[in-house]
């Protein structure tokens, strides 16, 4: 078949834009050169893989573990089913952290990620701030292997160590960030993130609180005086979160940002 030909077979099931994601990956080729080279035959073995990919994407499998990656921050990540898909609005959480970094930290920083997944918080800020030192922990293996991947991938260099959150971490940081598993246990969630995302890497305990409050109660010891700590968090969870915050800390400033749907979706911390 041609890629004109497999254009229009897509087209029958799929929204355009993935007809173009899954071919441009298949071919390796941008949008534009697939337009550039319609008339060009494809190899079988591709047309199978394409019609394949087509009902996996059909039988609500997420398009980006079909495609293997996902674009955070300008960067290519690896993703697969034991690690959480990127989202939008952690872009936003690591936007706002660079920021918070660049003013408030004009010497070496030491960052660590907490709950890393695919990496791509902790890789993006090695990316975006020079003079950086970050870790990334994870309590999944194969999170750690997919996350020193997009390492190794994107030029970053990353210490990695397997902890569940601080517990097995000794030195001090600047900044701690994590975006934790924080959904509800009871909460109804869209079927396909319940379907095809690690529930390790979504639901907490205690009305999905139980990362923040771990973190915040045993995080004194791995803080530089000079400290940021930046949460993803869940609608809903603003209040009770500064209340866990004001049981461990005293003298810190408390900011939080709405994400661009005007969701409470972060929360900094700090101590400067
Ligand atoms: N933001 C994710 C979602 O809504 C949840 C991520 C998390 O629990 N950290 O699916």
């Amino acid at each position: 078949m041609t890629i004109e030909e497999l254009i229009c077979y897509g087209k029958k099931y799929l929204h355009t834009n993935e007809v173009y994601m899954l071919l441009s990956h298949l071919l390796n080729y941008d949008n534009l050169e697939l337009l550039n080279y319609l008339d060009n035959r494809v190899e079988n073995a591709k047309v199978v893989k394409f019609k394949e990919m087509i009902e996996k994407v059909m039988n609500k499998e997420p398009i980006q573990y079909v495609l293997g990656n996902v674009n955070f921050y300008g960067y290519t990540f690896n993703v697969n089913k034991s690690v959480l898909i990127p989202r939008f609005e952690t872009e936003e959480l690591v936007f706002y952290t660079i920021d918070y970094i660049n003013k408030f930290f004009k010497e070496e920083v030491s960052i660590i990620d907490l709950g890393c997944g695919s990496g791509n918080i902790g890789i993006t800020l090695k990316k975006k701030i020079k003079n950086s030192k970050v870790t990334c922990v994870d309590i999944s293996d194969e999170a750690l292997k997919i996350a020193s991947n997009n390492a190794n991938n994107l030029g970053a260099e990353i210490t990695f160590l397997k902890s569940d959150m601080l517990d097995n971490i000794k030195n001090k940081y600047n900044i701690i960030i994590s975006n934790p598993p924080y959904i509800s246990r009871d909460e109804d969630i869209e079927d396909i993130v319940k379907n095809n995302e690690p529930h390790l890497a979504l639901f907490a305990d205690n009305d999905g609180l139980y990362f923040y409050e771990k973190i915040l109660s045993t995080c004194k010891k791995n803080l530089q005086s000079k400290f940021l700590i930046a949460f993803e968090i869940g609608m809903n969870q603003r209040e009770k979160i500064i209340n866990i915050v004001n049981k461990y800390f005293s003298d810190v400033i408390i900011e939080s940002k709405k994400d661009l749907s005007g969701k409470d979706r972060m929360i900094f911390i700090y101590h400067v």
